[in-house]
């Protein structure tokens, strides 16, 4: 059986998110205060951030892995939870 690249393997990922309530919140004005926008870009294997002009950070949480580590560099500029049961990642489809 071939396992296929990285982001072969990530594509067969199915998201299912909360929308009404997010798992992720960003305090853009620690961004901003801090720095930490291409820390939280580099870090994120999802690709979940993205450095904007204004050195803030935009982000797009349906894509997040539920890792963790944008929690664990960045406590003060991210807020972050596991979704609520039935919502977030399921991996390994198809
Ligand atoms: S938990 Fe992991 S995958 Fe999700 S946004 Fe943070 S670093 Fe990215």
């Amino acid at each position: 059986m071939q396992l296929g690249t990285v982001p072969e393997r990530l594509a067969r990922n199915q998201y299912d998110v909360d929308e009404g309530t997010p798992h992720i919140e960003v305090h853009q004005d620690v961004v901003r205060r801090t720095g930490a926008a291409p820390l939280l870009v580099r870090i994120c294997p999802a690709h979940v951030y993205t450095a904007e002009p204004d050195a803030s950070v935009g982000f797009t949480a349906a894509a997040c892995l539920e890792c963790g580590t944008c929690l664990a560099v960045a406590p003060e500029a991210v807020s972050w939870h596991y979704p609520r049961g039935g919502f977030g990642v399921a991996y390994r489809q198809g």
